[in-house]
């Protein structure tokens, strides 16, 4: 199977700002920012999307949430962000990598588009 974008990333085939990483996950900043901030986090285990994620995964799960919580720490986020995981076609995930979208750095609207 070929490789995705993100793996590439993991591999450091093609460059990314990154921004941490642990034997675990890593994170990066988006090449599209949507916001002032908006970095990706994701596992290096390659899950294709919530929907592939398995009971055996829920310690790193764990691990990425309590992940997200330090680097919105460390971005500088105190006046809050928005975490997103597209899933799916209508979800509008593009990238079969299950990632998530750390937003912040000005006021998010809702509903979202
Ligand atoms: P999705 O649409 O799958 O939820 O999110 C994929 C994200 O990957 C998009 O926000 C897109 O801007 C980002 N992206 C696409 N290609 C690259 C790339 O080459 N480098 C980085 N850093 N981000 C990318």
């Amino acid at each position: 199977m070929a490789k995705t974008l993100f793996q590439k990333i993991i591999d450091r085939e093609i460059p990314a700002e990154i921004v941490y990483e642990d034997e675990r996950c890593l994170a990066f900043h988006d090449v599209q920012p949507q916001a002032p901030t908006h970095v990706l986090l994701i596992p290096k285990k390659p899950i294709e999307s919530i929907d592939r994620i398995a009971e055996e995964d829920a310690d790193l799960l764990g691990h990425l949430w309590l992940t997200i919580g330090k680097l919105a720490s460390e971005l500088q986020l105190a006046g809050g962000y928005r975490v997103v995981i597209n899933c799916g076609d209508d979800g509008g995930q593009t990238v079969d990598h299950l990632h998530f979208h750390i937003l912040g750095g000005r006021a998010m609207t809702w509903p979202p588009g």
